[in-house]
């Protein structure tokens, strides 16, 4: 059996016309005697309106509750899709995570999809028909519905493909590929033909919302290519593949940003072994993500300031658990909710020196000030004020040669 899964995004079911329109794409697909499976998003807007909901109502929703809630969105637009297709004359129907199962491990909100149960879909698929999944949300060992993370729709289809041992994956979205940086933002960004999964995991756990990081870690650990394309326009998209398919003259393939980050210094800690795992390990109980982190030694070698960078959402929550350590002790609690990163990514600069002058000196030419540094193999992230993010993406794009 030649399967294809077709993921939809929330645009891409964002209206009755656009449902509509999708389902002339699906159909083009069984022209070409594919099997089709569909995943889809919920409508754009509308899990935003659900989390909201809940916030509403308390601010301590239960997450077992928020999963049930959120998970809601996207049985609507499949069962759009489907009702569509049946009034045109197909064999289609929906499938929520429950009803395939599709079964998920850890945390509620930031599950994993660890296995799809193929059987009853199989038999739809052999009998003609066009099942039509939703993405994002699966079942835990205590038959609860989990979700998987914002955007986990890219992971639903990936895994789905994995398990159906689909020929293609294709991502269908509001822009035509993944570009060397959002081209909403950027217009003079380029789409990239081909890119690695390597710098693709970077570039989205950067801040390009474009794929979900962890659906990009599905794909490389299964190696599953994923084709990205606009479900707008009928033109080629990008490729998402091993680095080996690849040959590039570039040294970096996109520059990525974030706009929610916060930053956070502790002024005047008391220095002794361990301080540092004493302020994150209430952090990492509560889920917060730390990112960039660096430490001063000040000049009396008894104190150190601690600066870090967290989710603007965790912001509050941060706070409290910093004030309320006994573990610590500092003199001054300093708070920046006004920083962006910039990061540069490509398997280039493995081999390639000076591009971390390149990159600082372009910065100091515009008279953009780096407030935190953070590096890897193949990206090198600065903090800069929000003030000065467009002025340093462009500024980036236009140094390692990406302009249009
Ligand atoms: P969907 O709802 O289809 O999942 P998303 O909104 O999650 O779509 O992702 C698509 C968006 O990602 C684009 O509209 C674009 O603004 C943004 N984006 C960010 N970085 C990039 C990039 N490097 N290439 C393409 N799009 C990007
Ligand atoms: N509807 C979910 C979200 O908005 C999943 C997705 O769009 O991929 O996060
Ligand atoms: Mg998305």
């Amino acid at each position: 059996m030649k399967i294809v899964v077709l993921k939809f995004g929330g645009t891409s079911v964002g209206s009755i016309k656009r449902i509509k329109n999708i389902t002339k794409i699906i159909i083009s697909y069984l022209k070409k005697r594919y099997k089709v499976v569909v995943v889809s998003s919920a409508i754009s807007g509308e899990t935003n309106k659900l989390a909201k909901l809940t916030k509403q109502i308390s601010s301590n929703f239960m997450p077992s509750e928020y999963d049930a809630i959120v998970a809601t969105g996207e049985q609507v637009s499949c069962s759009l899709i489907a009702g569509r297709l049946n009034d045109q004359g197909y064999l289609s129907r929906s499938w929520l995570g429950w009803q395939v199962p599709i079964f998920t491990v850890g945390n509620h909100s930031h599950s994993r999809i660890v296995n799809v149960n193929k059987k009853n879909i199989l038999k739809f698929l052999r009998k003609g028909g066009i099942p039509i999944i939703a993405g994002f949300q699966g079942i835990n060992s205590e038959n609860r519905i989990t979700t998987i993370g914002r955007g986990g729709s890219d992971a639903s289809a990936i895994m789905i493909a994995k398990f159906f041992k689909a020929e293609k994956c294709i991502i269908y979205t509001d822009v035509d590929g993944v570009y060397t940086t959002d081209p909403n933002i950027v217009p003079k960004a380029k789409k990239i033909k081909k890119i690695s999964y390597e710098e693709m995991l970077e570039m989205s756990s950067l801040g390009a919302k474009i794929m979900q990081p962890h659906s990009i870690q599905d794909a490389r650990l299964n190696r599953i290519d994923i084709e990205v394309r606009s479900s707008f326009k009928n033109i080629s998209g990008s490729l998402i593949t091993k680095r080996k398919s690849i040959s590039s003259k570039n040294i970096i393939r996109g520059v990525s940003f974030t706009k929610n980050d916060a930053k956070i210094t502790l002024v005047g800690v008391k220095d002794r072994p361990g301080v540092a795992a004493s302020i994150f390990e209430p952090l990492y109980k509560n889920s917060i993500n730390v990112d960039m982190v660096v430490q001063n030694i000040s000049s009396n070698k008894k104190e150190t300031d601690l600066t870090f960078t967290i989710k603007i959402e965790d912001l509050k929550k941060t706070e409290k658990l910093i004030k309320g350590n006994k573990k610590i002790k500092f003199k001054n609690i300093v708070i920046d909710e006004k920083v962006s990163k910039v990061s540069i990514v490509g398997v280039g600069m493995i081999t390639t020196p000076g591009v971390t002058f390149r990159m600082f000196n372009a910065l100091a030419r515009k008279k953009i000030n780096i407030i935190v540094i953070s590096t890897s193999e193949i990206k090198i992230s600065v903090l800069v004020d929000r003030k000065n993010l467009k002025k340093a993406v462009d500024v980036l794009h236009k140094e390692f040669k990406l302009d249009y």
